[in-house]
């Protein structure tokens, strides 16, 4: 916590004596605020009026780690809050001291999440549950490959997702829901009324060599590198195929790496 405060303290110190003219639509003219021109940023940097973003993700190895207990687990859930009780209380400590908000943020980790799970496998090993995948689960977030219902996941995570007032966001995976609309209606009035923000991720890919409309699959070529396929016509070629998943909290149309992909391989459907 001691290195993470110092990092979030580079970055302050970093934004201070910054000048409004740096970027006049943010700081001058009214998107973050109506400061004048040559004025400086400096007092916006306290009091609450910006956050510095503690950052952490993999809660779900970390507790899995540390007791051999799921989130979904009552034992594992207990853990996962204490934990995110604690840096949250850490937060609230740095704040009090410095008049600097600082604030718990639930981090994604795009592609950061392969480099990540390289990283701890080349210092700890390859541990099972722990360190075993080359990716770190998104923030508080149920493991892609964990079965559960939309409507526990949603539930469960809203717990944790109070708990990550920087940010974060929950999501479920969905089949085609076209047929379903009411489907779509039922779940998207369980977020309203349960969690704060949450989405539906579904694909709609599309194969430019045959038409295809649909999900285009996550294969292993010959040398055991995951590509993508179309399973119409089994045409791989990324320049012909547009493919758009929900990364993390925003939907990429780009192709992810090694990491990432094989977590987006992974996810189990919830509806
Ligand atoms: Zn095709």
């Amino acid at each position: 916590m001691d290195l993470c405060h110092r990092a979030l303290r580079c970055r302050h110190e970093r934004l201070l004596g910054t000048h409004s003219d740096a970027a006049p639509i943010l700081w001058q003219y009214g998107a973050i605020s109506r400061l004048k021109k040559g004025e400086v940023i400096d007092k916006l940097l306290y009091g609450g009026y910006s956050t510095l973003s503690l950052g952490y993700a993999g809660l779900w190895e970390c507790v899995y780690s540390l007791n051999g207990k799921k989130l979904t687990e009552p034992e594992g859930k207990e853990l996962g809050l204490k934990i995110m009780k604690k840096l949250n209380e850490y937060c609230a400590k740095w704040k009090a001291e410095e008049k600097i908000d600082y604030s718990l943020y639930g981090t994604p980790l795009e592609s950061t999440t392969y480099k990540f799970a390289k990283c701890l496998q080349k210092r700890f090993g390859k541990i099972e549950g722990v360190t075993d995948k080359n990716y770190i689960t998104n923030s508080y977030h149920v493991h892609v490959t964990e079965p559960i219902s939309a409507f526990d996941k949603l539930k469960l995570e809203s717990e944790f997702q109070a708990l990550s007032p920087g940010g974060a966001i929950s999501y479920v995976e969905v089949p085609n829901m076209q047929q379903n609309i009411p489907a779509v209606m039922q779940v998207i009035r369980y977020i309203y009324d349960n969690i704060m923000y949450a989405e539906l991720n579904t694909k709609s890919d599309y194969c430019q060599c045959c038409g295809y409309s649909g999900e285009i699959q996550i294969v292993k070529d010959d040398n055991g590198k995951l590509v993508w396929e179309c399973p119409n016509c089994k045409n791989r070629d990324q320049n012909k195929m547009n493919v758009a998943r929900r990364t993390c909290g925003y939907i990429g149309t780009q192709f992810w790496n090694q990491g990432r992909t094989q977590e987006i391989k992974e996810r189990v459907l919830h509806l």
